[in-house]
């Protein structure tokens, strides 16, 4: 992922702030690297779009044990080891009843032109197919995080 922050501060632009925290005993991810940088480009595209007049976005990641099924935002995950991958932002924010609807291909806010309604599908898809979670928790007026849940592998 830490390749990956050259390409995604050229994307934010100036206004901006991106910060990445690697943490070194992080466990590993069996999912194509391909994908899973187009997942956190699309998130970060979107935190940028939310953020018209800047912003910090923040990339956290940490490994995570649930022993029990457990309730995590509006998700509720199975006991296991996890990889958790959570994108922040400062911006718009997503109304309630708006984030049932945020994953469904072709949704989108913005004009013709600027969002094609996919990126947000698209993540989830690709999320999926590893076995892992996405969701986002969000407050409008003061930003979202979006969290992803990857099972943890040793290689
Ligand atoms: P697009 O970016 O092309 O509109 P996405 O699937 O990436 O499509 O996102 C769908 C919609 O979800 C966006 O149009 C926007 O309304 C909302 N959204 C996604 N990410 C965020 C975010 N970080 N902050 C606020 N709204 C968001
Ligand atoms: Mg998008």
């Amino acid at each position: 992922l830490s390749d990956l922050t050259h390409l995604l501060n050229r994307l934010v632009g100036e206004r901006v702030v991106l910060t990445f925290d690697h943490d070194p005993s992080l466990r590993m991810i069996r999912a194509d690297r391909r994908q899973l940088e187009q997942v956190i480009m699309n998130l970060v595209v979107n935190a940028r779009d939310a953020m018209p007049g800047g912003g910090d976005i923040a990339i956290r990641t940490d490994n995570m044990q649930l022993d029990q099924a457990t309730e995590v935002g509006r998700a509720r995950l199975p006991a296991g080891d996890y990889v958790r991958v959570e994108v922040h932002d400062q911006g718009c924010g997503i109304p309630p009843e708006e984030l049932t609807k945020i994953f469904e291909p072709f949704y989108t806010t913005k004009r013709t032109g600027e969002g094609t309604g996919l990126g947000l599908s698209t993540a989830y898809g690709i999320v999926k197919q590893t076995g892992g979670y996405i969701f986002c928790d969000s407050t409008p007026g003061v930003g979202s995080v979006f969290s992803l849940f990857f099972p943890a592998h040793d290689r």
